[in-house]
């Protein structure tokens, strides 16, 4: 069953290692954008109604009452089963759970980060451990024990001491699901920006090194399978039965649609994507939609997931070269029918996706 992604774009402040499109604006671009995004939602029609909401950003959390009605008075909701916000740790009060709830939010991601001070503190990010604890105490008070916390594995001065302590906070306060993200050196963000220049602005120079990182992101693996929240995608780990309904869509191909800036939708056949700026996209310059191949995505996105996939016949025939090679190499494994990344593999995931869509 599909899903709807609905992107607000706005922060409070704009975060060194942030490579989305998001950040700071004035209160008069805010407004714009929500009459625009609430026309793009009115004027869709509704082939079939969702399965889940995602409320993504920027920072959703602080979105205006009125508007947070509006949208989800707006989005047929007779089959709504996960309705997930974003929110931005710090920005929790009473009101707004209050809101939340009336507008039947069910599920929170908190951008947590780190739970070390001076790891946030170069970031930009203001939260501390204790307020991350008091807002997820708050959240299950209001019923909401749906909860998300992402970490980032390779922030400037993490070591595996600091990185112990975040993954400590993460097994006193239990979340059923945790993503893990790899901060990725590139040009869109201005940390990535920094370090590709050799600069020292945003901790750049105290980066990690790549092997680091990589052990990092292996002891958050073993440490978090060892809590009772096993991996089931390369970044997203659950209890058992807690897994993102909407993000599993993105990786099992099942259709979404995505409204706002820079929001992205795939029908079961076509893909295509909102503009990435506002200017854009208050003039609703929207690209045409791109034909794809689910057969062949279903390969790639399929082997992201933990379970792997199971090829088919034209599928070994296809791959088989690159599939033997990186099977001897111990980046893949095989059991039965099904292919998936070993422990090794995934830290080279996108090696061997590259690979694949070459062949
Ligand atoms: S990381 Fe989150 S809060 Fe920070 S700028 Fe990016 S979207 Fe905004």
């Amino acid at each position: 069953m599909p899903g709807v992604y609905i992107s607000y774009p706005f922060c409070s402040q704009k975060c060194s290692f942030c490579n989305f499109a998001s950040g700071v604006s004035p209160a008069e671009v805010i407004a714009r954008y929500s009459r625009h995004l609430l026309n793009e939602i009115h004027r869709h029609t509704w082939q079939w109604p969702p399965e889940t909401l995602y409320f993504g950003g920027g920072t959703p959390s602080l979105m205006e009452p009125g508007l947070l009605r509006a949208i989800t008075a707006s989005v047929p909701h007779e089959n709504l089963a996960e309705v997930t916000l974003e929110c931005a740790p710090g920005t929790l009060t009473a009101a707004r759970l209050a809101l939340w709830s009336e507008c039947g939010i069910n599920r929170v991601s908190l951008g947590v980060q780190s739970f070390v001070t001076p790891e946030l503190r170069q970031t930009g990010r203001r939260h501390t451990a204790d307020i991350v604890a008091r807002e997820v105490a708050m959240l299950r008070a209001h019923g909401i024990a749906n909860i998300n916390i992402d970490l980032i594995a390779g922030l400037p001065g993490q070591t595996l001491a600091s990185w112990d302590e975040s993954l400590d906070w993460i097994e006193r306060l239990s979340p059923p699901h945790v993503s893990i993200y790899i901060f990725e050196i590139d040009e869109d963000s201005r940390l990535g920006k920094e370090a590709l220049l050799g600069g020292i602005r945003y901790g750049a120079a105290r980066l990690p090194s790549d092997d680091l990182t990589a052990d990092l992101y292996l002891r958050a693996v073993a440490r978090l399978a060892q809590a009772g929240i096993p991996r089931y995608e390369i970044s997203n780990f659950a209890r058992p039965g807690m897994e993102s309904r909407h993000n599993l869509k993105y990786w099992l191909l099942e259709p979404y649609i995505g409204f706002g800036l820079d929001a992205h939708s795939f029908d079961g056949r076509l893909r295509w994507s909102n503009p990435d700026t506002f200017d854009d996209y208050f003039a609703a310059r929207t690209a045409d939609p791109i034909e794809t191949r689910p057969e062949e995505e279903r390969f790639f996105v399929g082997l992201r997931l933990s379970r792997g996939i199971e090829p088919t016949c034209a599928e070994w025939l296809k791959f088989a070269q690159p599939i033997e090679r990186w099977r001897s190499l111990g980046m893949l494994e095989r059991e039965g029918n099904r292919l998936r990344l070993s422990e090794r593999g995934i830290l080279v995931s996108n090696e061997i996706f590259q690979e694949f869509v070459n062949a």
